[in-house]
């Protein structure tokens, strides 16, 4: 470890090139809330903090160009830096009146972390530094507090060797927790005396000496170059890498470094920190949310060491720091025009602000804040929608524990409701664990005494997380409201034990262990035994919801319609806002109930009746056999035809007035008949027994000559239509006479009529052909009703997105089958990839998201390319997409972009997508500014 040598001011050698520090108050942060990108979040808050007059402490901002150009470097600090670090501490110096490493006024200094995106917890910083044996002499005689000396020494050791000298945190915690064990088995650290502090900083020392080679370093500016290191190079940690991937957020950004004077709330009873909302950040409600400790520094309450009090205590502790408080809330609040979370020390009756920045909510607080601010005329609606998530919406509508089962259940404890939502898994008692069983197909509750920065893995992938220590405010219940898990904090009366991975409740007296099924309440703070049911959280009672969506529904371009099979999926569907039906699956009907048995019956017979058929057009008679084939075909067809008919007057009827696109059968015909191994065992097993029935016989003999090496690639979708046409226009001829009867009944059904898999434009012209004589048929028949109906394609052969200029003749609408457009651009398997190796590629990088999941570019590009074809040929041909991309919200964006007319997504997605495309249209008018 190289020695510092100060250089002498007078004699600076030069300054950086380029501007790497900020002090804050200084001015040259103007307008410091639009510098994120340069000073952090936290660096741009202290210094927007400074200028509106609140009470900081003094410090300055190392940007985070400065920690890009330090890795650019080779990690070596920009030339000049250096001089401009001493020059800006030279200036908190003069401000303070303390001299840093002046051992008759000594400053102290925390440097921390902060990158533009908040990242609670993932990057590191280091309090009290500049301390040693003559500046701590110093602070003793200043402040008269020799034990608060003392306790901030060995605080600075512990925290300085393990986050800077890489010294494992539990060599500090065993001398510590031993100590406090002498006080009893309840101690806390503000038991531990005078000397016991003083024996902790010499084991502390030996502690670091011992595992590094190294004495502690005793020179403030060297241990100020070594913290600022150590926080850049906290940017690119374990903890930090894995959150930004979790977030999506760019791993080029950097951190800053802040460098601020220390304040101290563990000077006595008159001192404190804590951290606060200035609304609840749970419920959304406008009233100041928090807790603080007395006598305690920021990591206490964060890491959940002690179990705080609420911040409304401090209104009876210290009144006029509270009304302080209370104003300054309120005040930065406005000036955000958005819900702050701020971090504070009140040192002897005096408060410092540390920290503002925008609030993380839950997804009800976001709406009902996003609501109340429209209404109190703080934000604009589009501002409002701009606000809340995609996956937040999502959450509202996660599911809740059913109320009937809840009456019996087993509670085990009850904690804090830290984050709601209702989670089932069984016990895990660390992440590591965590991650293991997740990956083997099981769902975890993770339980911890608390959890830090390390446990981050864990809690990404738990159903929910359950603590024993730490408040609303602590690192599991920050971090699980962001991600969105279920988590109940500060369940006090549990004792955890890691050693022997069980728990027990001191009060219920029940316990469990690890592989033990819980249930997790995170609204109400329950945990139970065992695996309770949940029922689906209810739409129709979030009016909040149903206004934020009233308004992106004012914004949005595209459409928003669901894919739905059945009437029930259609009504919820339409509950949830759909505009319409994008797709039917229609082949889906085909498998309920006692239908199966008729399908398969017409596909044993299909091909000898198609070819009986043809036999008999060209004028030829037919054998018995042909006509008995024929007979049972035709039989097996009107009955489904029947049945079809009975649907989609169910849908139409569901979906009165709006589009409903009915797209014909895809799948290839084995799909509906047994699996071919299994039928071969089955009538293999029955000729030794004696002999198998001629009807499993002929069963099998049937999946064998439909057997296809690529079925995917197979005879499905209008390839099927036009090799075996009955399907399609028993199909065609149910559709239109459910138009005809729901008409007839008052009703108004928009039929429209989608060709599945075209990729040459005569196969769309000859299947339309086939099937507008039977409509033409249906007309005749249908005695003066107006039979309406378009015809349309899918585009989801990569052929067809080329040549889609010529499919827009045959075609009145387009819809994406980004499904089957996604597996044949990629040529994976969608049936295959997504469970083998697509996963590995996404986690090693080779892709940047699962394809299938997230619209890939490529992707989007053919369909730009079919979009701009198929609008040549017809200007207004309307566009859609049915595939899954049509409910994921960076989808979304991407259809926007291309120009599509709606979005076609499962019901329960539906409300999420009218978000995202409000989001999407705001962001694209942005663009086009
Ligand atoms: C698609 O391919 O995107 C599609 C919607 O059709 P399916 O998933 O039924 O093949
Ligand atoms: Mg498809």
């Amino acid at each position: 470890m190289t020695q510092i040598a100060e250089p002498a001011r007078s004699e600076r050698a030069h300054r950086a090139a380029k501007r790497y520090i900020y002090a804050w108050g200084d001015g040259a942060a103007e307008g410091s809330g639009g510098m994120k990108d340069l000073l952090g979040g936290k660096g741009a808050g202290l210094a927007e903090m400074t200028r509106a007059g609140l009470p900081t402490p003094p410090g300055f901002t190392i940007t985070t160009a400065a920690c890009n150009d330090y890795f650019a470097a080779g990690e070596r600090l920009p030339d000049g830096l250096w001089d401009d670090i001493l020059e800006a501490l030279h200036e908190v110096e003069r401000s303070t009146g303390k001299g840093f490493g002046d051992p008759s006024n000594p400053l102290l200094v925390s440097v921390r972390s902060g990158a533009k995106f908040s990242m609670p917890g993932m990057m590191d910083t280091v309090l009290n530094l500049g301390l040693n044996e003559a500046t701590l002499e110093g602070l003793i005689r200043l402040t008269g507090n020799e034990r608060f000396g003392w306790d901030a020494y060995r605080r600075f050791i512990q925290m300085f060797g393990r986050i800077v000298m890489d010294v494992k945190a539990e060599r500090f915690d065993e001398p510590l927790e031993a100590r406090k064990h002498a006080h009893g088995k309840d101690a806390r650290d503000t038991d531990l005396t005078v000397d016991d502090l003083k024996a902790l900083v010499a084991e502390f020392k030996a502690v670091v000496k011992a595992d590094t080679g190294r004495d502690f370093p005793t020179d403030p500016l060297e241990q100020l170059d070594l913290a600022i290191k150590a926080v850049f190079a906290s940017w690119f940690g374990k903890r930090a890498n894995d959150y930004r991937n979790s977030q999506k957020i760019p791993h080029d950004l950097g951190t800053a470094v802040n460098v601020v004077t220390m304040v101290f709330g563990n000077m006595g009873d008159d001192s404190g920190t804590g951290v606060a909302f200035t609304r609840n950040p749970n419920t959304g409600e406008n009233e100041l949310y928090g807790e603080y400790l007395t006598n305690a520094q920021g990591e206490d309450v964060v890491a959940g060491i002690r179990t705080p009090s609420p911040i409304s205590q401090l209104a009876s502790d210290m009144p006029e720091v509270f009304d302080e408080f209370n104003r300054i809330g309120r005040q930065l609040e406005q000036h955000y025009r958005n819900v702050q979370d701020l971090e504070f020390t009140i040192e002897r009756g005096r408060l410092y602000m540390l920290q503002t920045r925008d609030a993380k909510r839950t997804a009800a607080a976001a709406v009902k804040i996003a609501t109340d601010m429209v209404d109190e005329g703080v934000i604009t609606p589009d501002e409002a929608v701009g606000r809340i998530e995609p996956a937040q919406v999502d959450q509202l509508l996660r599911a809740t524990f059913d109320p009937a089962a809840l009456k019996t259940a087993k509670r085990v404890v009850k904690g804090l409701n830290a984050s709601p939502g209702a989670a089932v898994g069984r016990a895990v008692f660390d992440a590591d664990t965590a991650v293991e069983w997740v990956g083997r197909g099981e769902k975890v509750i993770l339980v911890r005494i608390e959890t830090s920065p390390d446990d981050f893995h864990g809690m990404a992938v738990a159903e929910g997380i359950i603590t024993a220590r730490g408040g609303a405010t602590s690192h599991a219940a920050v971090v699980a409201r962001q991600i969105g898990k279920p988590c109940v904090a500060g369940s006090a009366a549990l004792d955890v034990s890691y050693g022997s991975k069980s728990a027990s409740c001191s009060i219920t007296g029940i316990d469990f262990a690890e592989g033990d099924w819980l249930s997790l309440d995170g609204t109400t703070g329950d945990l139970f035994l065992g695996q309770l049911p949940t029922v689906q959280a209810r739409f129709e009672d979030q009016p909040e919801l149903q206004k934020i969506l009233g308004w992106a529904d004012g914004i949005r371009r595209m459409g928003v319609w669901t894919n739905a099979d059945k009437p029930e999926e259609a009504a919820q569907a339409r509950s949830y806002g759909a505009q319409g039906i994008g797709l039917c699956r229609t082949e889906h009907m085909f498998r309920e109930g006692d239908r199966l048995e008729i399908v398969r019956g017409a596909i044993l017979v299909a091909n000898a009746a198609t070819r009986a058929k043809a036999k008999a057009a060209a004028g030829e008679s037919l054998t018995d056999d042909e006509n008995q084939a024929v007979a049972t075909f035709d039989s097996a067809m009107a009955k489904l035809e029947a049945l079809q008919q009975g649907d989609f007057e169910g849908i139409f009827k569901a979906m009165d007035g709006l589009p409903v696109v009915v797209r014909l059968i895809d799948p290839p015909l084995h799909e509906f008949l047994p699996n071919l191994e299994e039928q071969l065992v089955k009538v293999t097993r029955a000729e030794s027994a004696g002999g198998a029935s001629e009807e499993d016989k002929e069963l099998l003999a049937t999946i064998r000559s439909l057997h296809e090496q690529n079925p995917m690639l197979g005879l499905r979708g209008c390839r099927l239509g036009l090799m075996i046409p009955d399907f399609v226009k028993i199909q065609t001829r149910a559709i239109l006479n459910a138009e005809i009867a729901v008409k007839k009944a008052g009703g108004n059904p928009i039929a429209k009529i989608m060709i599945p898999l075209v990729g040459h434009v005569n196969e769309l012209a000859f299947t339309r052909r086939l099937l507008e004589a039977e409509a033409t048929a249906v007309r005749e028949a249908a005695g003066g009703v107006e039979v309406d109906y378009k015809f349309g394609t899918m585009i989801e052969v990569p052929r067809g997105a080329l040549t889609a200029d010529e499919i827009a003749t045959e075609a009145d609408f387009f819809s994406f089958g980004t499904n089957d457009l996604t597996q044949m651009t990629f040529g994976y398997s969608r049936d295959d990839a997504e469970g083998g190796f697509l996963l590995k590629y996404v986690e090693d990088h080779i892709l940047p998201v699962n394809p299938f999941q997230t619209l890939d570019d490529a992707v989007a590009g053919l369909m730009k390319t079919a979009v701009d074809k198929g609008r040549s040929t017809k200007p207004g041909l309307e566009l859609g997409i049915c595939g899954e991309h049509g409910g994921d919200p960076d989808s979304i964006w991407k259809c926007e972009a291309i120009g599509l007319d709606y979005v076609s997504c499962s019901p329960f997605r539906v409300p999420v997508a009218r978000l995202a495309a409000a989001q999407a249209a705001m962001a694209g008018a942005e663009r086009d500014k």
